[in-house]
């Protein structure tokens, strides 16, 4: 295993290539044909784990939402309030996106890619706008630790590669969609 360098964030997991050099595998613990086994990952992985990353943007968004000052609560403010309230009603958008697509998922949907892409490429743009806005709404001292928001805007670009790019959601949305 070759650990890598430190990460911008998403430093509470950690990644490393792993390499497989003559590692016998029991031919009862082979997942589809030999031969396929790209294919088996990306047909039964992809789509379940596209709509897991979505819904963790929506989680890591609702988390940037919390702020307090002073303390009164910051939405006391009117100008505040409105980013809060456009927070708010990014991320329910977004919610409301993943658990259609889950949904599409669980009743084994011949779109349900389609809709999990949909998620997430809506989801981490959601989540690029609600911590941008909450980073803005701390001030300048959301921009250094040991403030949370510094770790969450972080992590949150992280997301914009996990299970594939947004150009990536787009090539599948728009092949689903021009094959009918
Ligand atoms: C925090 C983090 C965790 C990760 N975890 C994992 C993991 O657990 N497992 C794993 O396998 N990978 C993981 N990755 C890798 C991630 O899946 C890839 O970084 C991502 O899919 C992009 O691939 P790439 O880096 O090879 O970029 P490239 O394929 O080199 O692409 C570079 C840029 O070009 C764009 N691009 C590429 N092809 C096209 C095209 N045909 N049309 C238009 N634009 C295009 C891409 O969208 C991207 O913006 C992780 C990455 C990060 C940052």
């Amino acid at each position: 295993m070759n650990p890598l360098p430190d990460s911008m964030g998403v430093r509470g997991t950690d990644h490393a290539h792993m390499i497989f050099d003559r590692s016998p595998v029991p031919i009862e613990n082979r997942l589809g044909e030999e031969g396929k086994g790209l294919e088996v990952a990306l047909s039964v992985f992809l789509t379940p784990s596209r709509i897991s990353v979505a819904m963790s943007c929506v989680g890591l968004a609702r988390r940037a939402q919390v702020r307090h000052t002073f303390g009164k609560p910051l939405a006391a403010r009117q100008a505040i309030s409105f980013a809060l309230a456009e927070n708010a009603t990014d991320i329910e958008a977004s919610r409301q996106l993943v658990f259609h697509a889950a949904r599409k998922f669980e009743a084994g949907d011949d779109k349900a890619d389609m809709f999990a892409s949909m998620a997430k490429l809506n989801a981490v743009d959601m989540l690029t706008r609600v911590t941008d806005r909450a980073l803005q709404v701390h001030g300048g001292v959301g921009y250094w630790e040991p403030n949370e928001i510094e770790r969450i805007y972080r992590d949150a670009r992280a997301q914009r590669f996990e299970e594939g790019t947004n150009e990536v959601q787009k090539a599948v949305i728009a092949r689903d969609l021009l094959n009918g």
